[in-house]
């Protein structure tokens, strides 16, 4: 079979094998005392919740109500007692709002689930209002309303949908896990996409460093309508949405603009397994594969209740296996540190990266030497030291100019930077600033008009 890729690129040396602790690694479950849910799970309006401490809640229970559009609610990953309702720091998020629900064990769904049937007969015009209140944000680490992606401006024309199990970054095999052990439910909630939006090709995207997981979806596809596998070269950032899109459809995302300028939209495996969940068997999204890897005795791959705490997943692991540096949610590439490991995890958290003392050492930054390596790395063409100046300046009129909302955080420049330089967290703190900024003037203007959009 061809296979497809895009220009430029990296393959990161530095972490090869770091998949192999856990790309043999079947899911295991795994449930703990208590989970922390916090608000602001998911790019937009966080949620407000709905229950107060001392609250019996059951798996499934709306625990915290959506604002608006852009945003969705939050549900009970346990079943148990709510034992406080409080502000939490997280993520340098500044405090959000969190649910902490001790676990009862006796894993009791609420009794109003509302099944849809069969993807294949299930009313499309159902499937977006379903996606938005299961609850559902893009579980490939980028956690914007799925229902948001999937609604498009007047005029707007999808052909395609791709579905991404590159899994590119480095450490991570959630997707690789998924996509063998829960094929057809990843073919499913494609499919569901595909009626709701009249969309003909469903293509999904695996890199060729994944024979086994390219077979299992070939076979979950097999006979189904529109739906094939598309074998792609391993090469970093390939679960780029832009460059997975020109690598699959050879077309390009011009720069400021999005995947279905292009006519395309992207899911990633776990979004699409929780998109058929929630139609076939009315479950809202309450849980998720997590890679728990690096300097843990036992590396492993588990389905956790979102909000469970780092210190218990650690645990399951059999414990650091030694000294640990830093903590990292995600990979090496586009992770984030985290500050302790009580933080708790959200639905994007899609591994977890211990690093020992040595490998943290070497994520220490020191000056930049002006090398232009960043320039050369970045597959869309950035700056990404001027751009890491004027962030750290926080001049955001500057970094908007120099097309910071282009960045799409992949860390090949800071990969590829003689320096370390931190680049991602910078870009990630610019462009939270610039789309907060965007969002302000917009209820502003529509305040002014008469609106009420959040
Ligand atoms: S500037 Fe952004 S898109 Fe370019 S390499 Fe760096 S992180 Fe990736
Ligand atoms: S690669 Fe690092 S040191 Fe070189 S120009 Fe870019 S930021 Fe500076």
């Amino acid at each position: 079979m061809l296979k497809k890729t895009f220009k430029r690129g990296i393959h990161p040396k530095q972490h090869r094998g770091s998949k192999r602790p856990t790309q043999d690694a079947p899911i295991e479950n795994y449930v703990s005392d208590s989970v922390v849910i916090h608000m602001a799970m998911n790019i937009g309006t966080p949620a407000t919740p709905c229950v107060k401490k001392g609250d019996q809640v059951k798996i499934g229970q709306v625990i915290g109500t959506a604002n608006g559009f852009m945003s969705v609610p939050v549900h009970a990953s346990i079943s148990g007692e709510v034992t406080a309702v409080e502000p939490i720091p997280y993520l340098g998020e500044g405090n959000v709002t969190a649910v902490t629900i001790k676990n009862d064990f006796y894993d009791t769904w609420v009794d109003d689930l509302k099944p849809l049937g069969s993807v294949e007969n299930v009313d499309p015009a159902l499937v977006i209002p379903a996606i938005r209140d299961a609850g559902i944000t893009g579980m490939g680490g980028a956690s914007f309303p799925t229902h948001v992606k999937l609604t498009f401006k007047e005029g707007a024309v999808c052909d395609t949908i791709i579905v991404n199990g590159a899994e590119c970054e480095t450490h991570l095999t959630a997707d690789h896990r998924l996509m063998l052990e829960n094929s057809v439910r990843i073919v499913d909630g494609l499919r569901a996409v595909m009626r709701a939006l009249n969309v003909e090709k469903g293509i999904i995207a695996i890199e060729d460093n994944k024979p086994d997981a390219i077979a299992a979806m070939e076979r979950a596809a097999f006979g189904r309508v529109g739906v094939r596998v598309q074998v792609l070269k391993a090469k970093y950032p390939q679960g780029g949405e832009k460059q997975l899109i020109t690598a699959v459809t050879g077309r390009q995302v011009p720069a400021g603009k999005l995947p279905i300028d292009a006519h395309v939209v992207v899911l990633n495996v776990g979004t699409c397994a929780a998109i058929a969940d929630a139609i076939i068997d009315g479950k809202p999204l309450v849980s998720r594969i997590c890679t728990v890897t690096g300097c843990v005795k036992e590396p492993k791959n588990l389905r956790i209740p979102i909000g469970t705490i780092v210190e218990d997943m650690i645990g399951a692991c059999g414990g650091f296996s030694e000294e640990p540096g830093k903590i990292f949610f995600g990979g090496a590439m586009t992770g984030i540190a985290i500050p302790n490991i009580q933080t708790p995890t959200a639905k994007s958290t899609n591994g977890v990266v211990v690093f020992n003392e040595k490998d943290a050492k070497s994520l220490d930054e020191s000056a930049c030497i002006r090398c232009g390596r960043c320039v050369a790395a970045c597959p869309v063409g950035l700056n990404p030291y001027k751009i890491k100046v004027a962030a750290d300046a926080s001049d955001f009129a500057a970094a908007e100019k120099l097309h910071v909302m282009d960045c799409m955080l992949c860390g090949s420049c800071a990969y590829m930077c003689p320096a370390r330089r931190w680049l991602t967290p910078s870009f990630r703190f610019a462009k939270d600033k610039i789309t907060a900024e965007r969002r302000a003037a917009a209820r502003k203007a529509a305040a002014e008009k008469g609106g009420n959009d959040k």
